[in-house]
């Protein structure tokens, strides 16, 4: 489950029992297959108690309940009344879209252009010191981009770098299939910047 006040996904960890992390402290995201409707994905996550993990998440925590789109309700502590802070954040988040201001995006390096792009995209993420290692799977073009970027790129809705590190190299439909080959590929591998300004 996602919450959106700590911008944290909550999972069973088996030594701490629960552990909450950001979007940026996931490892890896892929389809489930089968589960089409709703569809789940399964995430490789880097948890607190120095281990990864696996765990589930559908479609709409994934790609919709940061953006408040599928928040409940929580306890406004000055006013002591529930207040439903789905509806207000998801109003938000439509005023961002509709000024072409999209939650996420990436820079295709195949299409040399900036996309817009939900986490669901995501494929591989390796993180050290604020930075992270982004793979992605264009929803347009469907080819693999190498990106690195700020955290709070991947983990703040909103937050687009203005710039973002693009390995220049057009990747085989089964490049990147394994984390190790990722990391690998990623600390080799020469960056060139661009601008993620969006029209
Ligand atoms: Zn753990
Ligand atoms: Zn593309």
């Amino acid at each position: 489950m996602y919450d959106p006040l700590t911008s944290r996904y909550a999972f069973a960890c088996p030594v701490r029992g629960e552990t909450h992390v950001l979007l940026s402290a996931f490892r890896s995201i892929e389809p489930l297959p089968g589960a089409a409707h709703p569809a789940v994905f399964r995430v490789r996550f880097d948890c607190g108690c120095g281990e990864e993990h696996d765990g589930l998440v559908t479609h709409e925590e994934l790609d919709w309940a940061p953006l408040g789109l599928a928040a409940g309700e929580f306890l406004n502590l000055m006013t002591a009344r529930l207040d439903p802070v789905g509806t207000e954040l998801g109003e938000l988040a439509a005023v961002h879209i509709k000024r072409g201001e999209w939650p996420w995006s990436f820079f295709c390096y195949p299409e040399e252009q900036p996309r817009p792009v939900f986490p669901s995209s995501f494929t591989l993420l390796t993180a050290a010191d604020g930075t992270v290692g982004l793979a992605v799977r264009c929803p347009s073009c469907r080819h693999l981009s190498l990106n690195l970027v700020s955290q709070q790129h991947v983990d703040v809705p909103f937050h687009n770098d203005r710039e973002v590190g693009v390995v220049e190299h057009v990747f085989a439909d089964d490049a990147l299939a394994t984390l190790d080959e990722f990391r690998s590929e990623l600390w080799s591998a020469s960056f060139d910047a661009r601008r993620l300004a969006l029209e």
